[in-house]
């Protein structure tokens, strides 16, 4: 199938692009990388009347330092993050994270701001920056405003994002020299949206001790008890079936060989950010 017909405008600069927005109300939607919109369009899922591309703001292109956060545009792809483009990213877990998204010519054009826009449960972005305590930036024609990640992805495919507001960038804390970070999809084959994944992050000087769960129906879930029990006695206090239990508050509609997947998923990423334990 074929998108519908639209109109076409390409912004260069973010307040035209909402600009432009205000005036086509209602039949009007962002463009970004096209990676998830792009299917939408041909499926015929979305039909708006109006793309404004937002690829080439030049506010959405950068990624600084600003005291103790990183600040990502929204419009810097997957690639540019997996290959270290920019100076504050290098080294960065959130290289590894761009690494595993679906495949290199998806992550050429594909954003970060487009993905957390896109709201998909299972995308790694969207786990990614819970795990690290993101915050959004959102611009509107008026004002910028900023929301935590937790208060941003409301449900699956739902965000606090109005039809007039761009992410202009997403901020992540600078983490400490102590921080400890495990990331772990389980998908069958390379490209795929993960069926289970994790993300931890412990960092003894920011006093955090973080296990997120993602891909789940909605909004990816914490795990505090097991994160608690991790910081205070080490991974070798804790084994599979308690994770499986832990699991069950969040998931509770999910049978037994589904929890042992997620399980798996929370025990290999705590595994990659605590290095290896003998049994479970
Ligand atoms: C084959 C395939 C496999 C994939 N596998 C994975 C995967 O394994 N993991 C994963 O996480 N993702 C995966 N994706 C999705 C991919 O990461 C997309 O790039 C991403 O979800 C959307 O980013 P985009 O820039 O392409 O956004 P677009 O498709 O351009 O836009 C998506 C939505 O976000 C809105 N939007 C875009 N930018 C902004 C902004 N700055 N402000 C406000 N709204 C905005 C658009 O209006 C639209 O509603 C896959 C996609 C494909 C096609």
């Amino acid at each position: 199938m074929k998108a519908a017909a639209f109109e076409y405008h390409r912004a260069l600069q973010t307040q035209d692009a909402l600009k432009l927005a205000t005036g086509l109300a209602g039949g009007a939607k962002f463009i970004a990388g096209s990676q998830s919109l792009g299917p939408m369009l041909n499926l015929r899922l979305s039909r708006p009347s109006h793309l404004i591309d937002i690829s080439d703001c030049k506010e959405l292109r950068s990624v600084e330092y600003r005291n103790d956060i990183i600040r990502v545009g929204a419009s810097i792809t997957h690639a540019e993050i997996e290959d270290g483009v920019y100076e504050p990213l290098r080294g960065h877990p959130l290289q590894q994270v761009a690494a595993r998204i679906a495949y290199r010519s998806v992550r050429n054009r594909g954003t970060i701001g487009g993905s957390i826009a896109h709201a998909d449960p299972a995308a790694d972005w969207v786990l990614a920056s819970m795990a690290l305590n993101a915050n959004i930036e959102i611009m509107s024609a008026k004002a910028i405003r900023v929301v935590p990640m937790h208060q941003f992805m409301l449900a699956a495919y739902t965000t606090a994002l109005a039809d007039n507001e761009i992410i202009s960038a997403i901020e992540f804390p600078v983490l400490s020299k102590q921080a400890r970070w495990g990331y772990y999809k389980f998908c069958r084959k390379t490209g795929e949206f993960a069926e289970a994944s994790c993300a931890v992050l412990f960092d003894s000087h920011a006093r955090v001790a973080r296990v997120v769960v993602g891909a789940l129906d909605g909004t990816p879930a914490e795990l505090p008890r097991i994160a608690e029990k991790v910081a205070r006695s080490g991974l070798a206090s804790l084994n599979l079936t308690d994770i499986i239990d832990a699991l069950a508050t969040i998931m509770p509609n999910k049978d037994l060989i589904d929890r042992r997947l997620y399980a798996n998923a929370v025990w290999r990423s705590l595994e990659l950010a605590l290095g290896p334990v003998e049994s479970i």
